[in-house]
């Protein structure tokens, strides 16, 4: 990682239109309009935020890892980043990023990973994509499990080795680091703030975050 990535935001959280704290380990859904700027806020630092995105006016419409990183040739998400939809759709522009790497290829964890990776005993602890159905379904729309696909973990570092290995590192992010992203098409966003116990991620220890949305300027 270099420094050219880390770009500062000029918005004023004290002029946000929407600023809240989203607890360690809980979801967060809401829908952010087109022009609207939305941060998410590393509070504490070293805590991954799992987030998927929808086309508002089309659920089936999505976030796609698939075509953003091959639309901007690269696997890591920062400054510049267009977040790329399944048909094909902007939904986001990353413009302002302080931690300046976010991975995408992680995915979520779940019930069934932790126990792969972890321990049987394990199935029982709070995950992702717990925290994602519990958000969709609360927020109706005829949501299910089904669409829960490709996620964006926001402040987390998956190092892709020279072999193309995958590799789950303590965070490089930092108390108070952002990344923030403009929507260009209204969407809805959904955020599950990792309770994850057994990886690095989140250095075993989930904090708070912070999610701030603008109005449109001028
Ligand atoms: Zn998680």
């Amino acid at each position: 990682m270099d420094g050219k990535n880390i770009v500062e935001s000029r918005l004023d959280p004290a002029r946000a239109a929407y600023d809240a704290i989203v607890p360690a380990g809980e979801p967060w859904i809401h829908e952010i309009r087109k022009g609207q700027v939305f941060r998410i806020v590393d509070v504490e630092g070293n805590q991954a935020a799992d987030t998927l995105f929808y086309n508002t006016h089309d659920y089936e419409d999505r976030y796609s890892a698939q075509d953003t990183i091959r639309a901007q040739a690269n696997i890591y998400l920062t400054t510049g980043t267009k977040l790329i939809s399944s048909k094909g759709n902007v939904l986001l522009t990353i413009v302002a990023d302080t931690c300046g790497r976010h991975d995408t290829l992680g995915g979520a964890c779940a019930m069934e990973s932790n126990m792969v990776r972890y321990a049987i005993e394990k199935r029982h602890m709070h995950a992702c994509r717990q925290s994602f159905l519990k958000a969709v379904i609360g927020w109706g729309e005829g949501f299910e499990k089904r669409d829960i696909t490709h996620n964006i973990n926001f402040f987390m570092n998956v190092p892709v080795t020279l072999e193309g290995k995958l590799t789950f590192e303590d965070g490089v992010s930092g108390p108070g680091k952002y990344v923030e992203m403009r929507a260009e098409m209204d969407v809805l966003a959904v955020i599950s703030n990792c309770p994850q116990l057994n990886n690095p991620c989140n250095a075993y220890n989930p904090t708070p975050i912070r999610t701030l949305i603008w109005n449109p300027v001028g």
